[in-house]
């Protein structure tokens, strides 16, 4: 057992180490660092670690189950921007996530779009329309050439406002193919920004996890996901 100070100074050093980096990143990119936010994926720690995060500034929280955000959302710091919920989520839970999480940034099919759509009342659910940019077949997500034909439809979804674009990669690619991949979520979102409606509102494009956040900010990400690099030993 690590000591709560240590648990915290380390967590302090990972972000800031990161924030850096993505600083350095945007930099050689030409980005402004402000148009990148860093997620803080909290699902493989305990209550402390995550409070360690939201102490060290960290404005986004993801977790990816709804059982572990049930159990850790009331002892959460209040200092927490936003929790956004990544993992894959089921029709008979959309309810209760939708209740707890602020984004919800992996609606993949239409099943639960209407669920959630049906949950949430005024303000409108926030949701990301997670891709399947790899054509990854263990993944979900939608198919991208199926994309405008899916944002269409949510258009009837009043109950939901869809605010971008989320991707997960396939494992075990090179720089090269993943930069290729966050390039295509790119220019998706450019493309599908020029529809944009009443609930439709692209701005965001989350993509880029522990191995492959450096090639995603180079490609335009607005949100990397990271566990691993914040938490665990390396
Ligand atoms: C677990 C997870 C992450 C973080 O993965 P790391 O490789 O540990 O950074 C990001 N996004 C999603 C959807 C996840 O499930």
């Amino acid at each position: 057992m690590m000591e709560r100070s240590s648990v915290s100074n380390r967590v302090l050093d990972r972000v800031q180490r990161v924030q850096e980096e993505i600083a350095t990143l945007c930099q050689r990119a030409g980005r402004d660092p402000r148009e990148v936010t860093l997620m803080a994926v909290t699902k493989y720690v305990d209550l402390e670690t995550t409070n360690a995060a939201i102490a060290a500034g960290v404005r986004i929280i993801g977790e990816s189950r709804e059982q572990t955000l049930r159990e850790k959302l009331p002892g959460l710091l209040p200092g927490a921007g936003e929790l956004h919920f990544i993992g894959h989520l089921q029709t008979n839970k959309a309810k209760s996530v939708a209740a707890m999480a602020d984004c919800i940034e992996s609606l993949d099919s239409l099943r639960l779009a209407e669920a959630l759509s049906q949950a949430a009342g005024e303000p409108p659910q926030r949701v990301m329309v997670e891709v399947n940019i790899g054509r990854d077949q263990n993944k979900s997500g939608v198919d991208p050439d199926a994309l405008p034909e899916f944002l269409e439809t949510l258009r009837g979804y009043r109950g939901l406002l869809v605010e971008g674009l989320m991707t997960i990669l396939p494992i075990g690619l090179s720089k090269v193919e993943n930069q290729r991949y966050f390039s295509q979520m790119k220019r998706l979102s450019v493309d599908i920004q020029g529809k944009n409606s009443d609930n439709i509102i692209i701005r965001h494009l989350s993509m880029g996890m522990s191995e492959d956040y450096r090639e995603a900010i180079l490609e335009g990400a607005t949100i990397v996901r990271l566990g691993s690099a914040l938490f665990l030993d390396q």
